[in-house]
Formats: C-alpha cells, structure tokens, sequence
C-alpha cells in the first residue's frame, strides 16, 4: 500500500525561508496521522511558482484533502492572519469542486490568537465547513458554527461595537426579503468578503445578493473568489457590481434612491437596521429615509451632479425608518425640529394624534444622531422655507 503523499509549493512571495523550513516532519506527521492514520508519508516539495493559501495538499487511496497552516509569525495586524485562508478556500473549492472540507492546521504561534475578531473569523471558517485539525490543543474556547444568518450577524455587530474600524461589510435582509451582503472588495476586506459570502450559502438555501462597494474606483473580487463562490453556493450568490456610473442611473431613476452605495453609508454610519422612532428592526420593513430628499436635491439649482451626487448618498443624509414612520414622515405628518424632537402636523384629528403618539414611543430621536451638524444641515436643507 503507497504511503501518504503531500505536495507542497515550497516559496513564500516575500519571505526568505521555504515551506519546507516551516513544515517540520514532526508537523507533517502530525497532519498525516490526524487525516489518515499513518504516521508515514511522503512529501515534494514544489519550487514552482509561489505557495498560495498556506497550502498543502495530501493524496492517499485516492482522497485528496487540503490543508491550510495558520499564520504563525506575530505583530502583522488584524487581517493577517486569516489573508491566506479565503485563497486556500479558492482552491480547494476549484480543485475538489467543494466536495469534502478545507482542513485547518494551527502552527505553534506567538501572541493572541482568541481575540474576538479571530473567534469570529474561526467560527465563520467552521460555518463554512473548514475543520480544524488540532483546535483542542491550540485554543481555549471551541470553534462553533453559526446556527443562523441572524446569529452571524448579530456576532458581527456585537465585535463591531468593541471595535469601529471593524466595518468592512454588512449583512441585512432587503425590502424583498433577499439577503443583502455589503461587502468592501479592495485590499484586505475581500478576504473577509470571500468567506462571509461562502459562510452566509451555507446558512440559507435562498439566493444571496452580493454588493461589492467600491471606493476608488471600480474593484472587483478576484477571478477565482468568483468562481470559488459560484462553486460552494451553488450559484445562489449573486456578486453585483457597483460603481458610480450605476449610482447615478439610480439616482435619476428614482426619488427614492435605495441604491447600494447608500445602504452601504447608512448601515455603516448608523448600524443594522433598526426605526429610529419606533425601534422596530424587522429589516424587511426597515428603509433608509432621507432627510434632505432625492426629489429636493435633484432639483436644487446650482448644484453640480457631483455634488447632488455626494448629498443624496451620505449616510449623514439619512435614517433608518420603519414603512409607517418613513410615510409619515414623507407625508408630513410628523416633521423634526432641529434639536431632534419629533413634531406632529397641526391639523391631525385627535384620534390621528392619538394613533402617532401612540405608534411613536421615541418623540425624541437619540444625541448622537442630532449632535452632528451634517444632520442639521440636511434637516435646515429639508425645511428651507
Ligand atoms: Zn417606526
């Protein structure tokens, strides 16, 4: 019977050791025996082209399983240590056509690896199916997956309140009931973007719509990230581009202006989805409410199309608003003073009085909103006389 047999890309892209300086026999043994039972194996090592994803590859009795290392050298910031892992997720899903696991391997590591954001990312790599192999003996808490869309995200608001700069995409479910993702693609956020869109296909069987939200300029997920997704989804998530050329038709489209750039700044200035009047945070029935409105704006005199452009997609523009209070508001029937308070038009019946009082137990929206003169602005913009 032929011993196990791994192959590895021995090049780092910018290191100056090899794979196999870091994967020792004892590491490698270990790996085998974990995945097959043996203890003995053989390797070749690969000096062609580069090693991406931190991957190994080990054949026996006609398996092939994938393993990913983690990351094990310290202090090379937050995103570091999870860059490899959504490219070993590529290729695995290429190669095996998502069949079986990506399995993940702790190397002996310096420093922290249980802080919330890393708990967050291993437990949305186990969502996804990932396995790790030696878990046990490397962390303190289990890796557990998440059991919903609503689990996960409520995870990821918790992390993102300990800290803001944790705010490279947002989950939410859209008017239509879709599952939104709002996802950064550039730099180090496309790596979070792979994984959160393979982690949310495997929480719902409905289609997911991906918004890639771009700044800059117009970027995309990599090739591979595409088509890894395509593979692991099913073709259930639908990556969207956007960009500013897109922007603009839905702002001359409609007085309404849901585009994604906006849900993007409102989700990422004001939070998930929640009315601020009456608290209710079903998201199918939340909706971003301008305060300076598409229609006013558009037919501002004087303004360049950027600059109508820049107003109706701050987030500084706007609020979430359940469907009754938005009406309301559009309507006029209630209105906000400019320090905040909710005002209800004169001329309402008692009984109509009666009902908004009733419907709308916040009469004052919170400090943090009213206290930002961008607000003030855009509500002085809404009521100019
Ligand atoms: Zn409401």
């Amino acid at each position: 019977m032929s011993k196990p047999h791994f192959i590895i890309r021995n090049r780092f892209q910018k290191r100056d050791y090899t794979y196999r300086d870091l994967l020792k026999p004892a590491i490698l043994k270990d790996v085998c025996f974990r995945l097959t039972g043996r203890r003995d194996y053989s390797a070749t090592f690969d000096d062609a082209g580069y090693n991406i994803g931190r991957l190994a590859e080990l054949r026996h009795e006609g398996r092939r399983y994938f393993v990913t290392f983690s990351e094990s050298e310290a202090g090379q910031g937050r995103n570091y240590s999870f860059q490899s892992v959504p490219s070993a997720l590529n290729t695995w899903a290429i190669e095996t056509h998502g069949t079986g696991n990506l399995y993940f391997y702790f190397l002996p590591t310096v420093g922290n690896c249980e802080s919330a954001y890393f708990s967050f990312m291993y437990r949305l790599m186990r969502t996804m199916g990932v396995v790790f192999m030696n878990a046990d003996s490397c962390l303190v808490s289990p890796v557990v997956a998440f059991n919903s869309i609503a689990d996960l995200s409520l995870t990821r608001d918790a992390n993102r309140s300990r800290n803001s700069s944790n705010n490279s995409s947002y989950i939410t479910i859209g008017e239509d009931r879709s599952v939104q993702v709002y996802a950064k693609t550039y730099g180090a956020n496309k790596y979070e973007s792979t994984l959160l869109g393979m982690a949310l296909s495997r929480l719902t069987d409905e289609s997911i719509d991906m918004y890639q939200i771009c700044e800059g300029g117009l970027k995309q997920l990599p090739e591979r990230s595409l088509q890894a997704l395509d593979i692991v989804s099913g073709g259930r998530i639908k990556v969207i581009p956007t960009d500013m050329t897109m922007e603009i038709a839905h702002f001359n489209e409609s007085d309404s202006l849901r585009s994604p750039q906006y849900m993007y700044n409102l989700l990422a200035l004001r939070g998930m989805k929640k009315c601020s009047l009456c608290s209710c945070d079903v998201p199918e029935i939340i909706q971003g409410a301008h305060i300076w409105g598409v229609s006013q704006i558009k037919h501002t005199p004087g303004l360049s199309l950027d600059k109508k452009l820049k107003y109706a997609l701050d987030g500084e523009n706007g609020l979430w608003l359940c469907e009754n209070h938005h009406k309301m508001f559009d309507a006029n029937v209630i209105s906000f003073s400019m320090d905040g308070k909710v005002l209800l038009r004169n001329n309402l019946m008692q009984t109509q009085k009666e009902f908004v009082e009733w419907a709308t137990p916040n009469m004052q929206l919170p400090d943090k909103l009213i206290s930002s003169n961008a607000f003030k602005f855009y509500l002085s913009k809404r009521y100019v006389a």
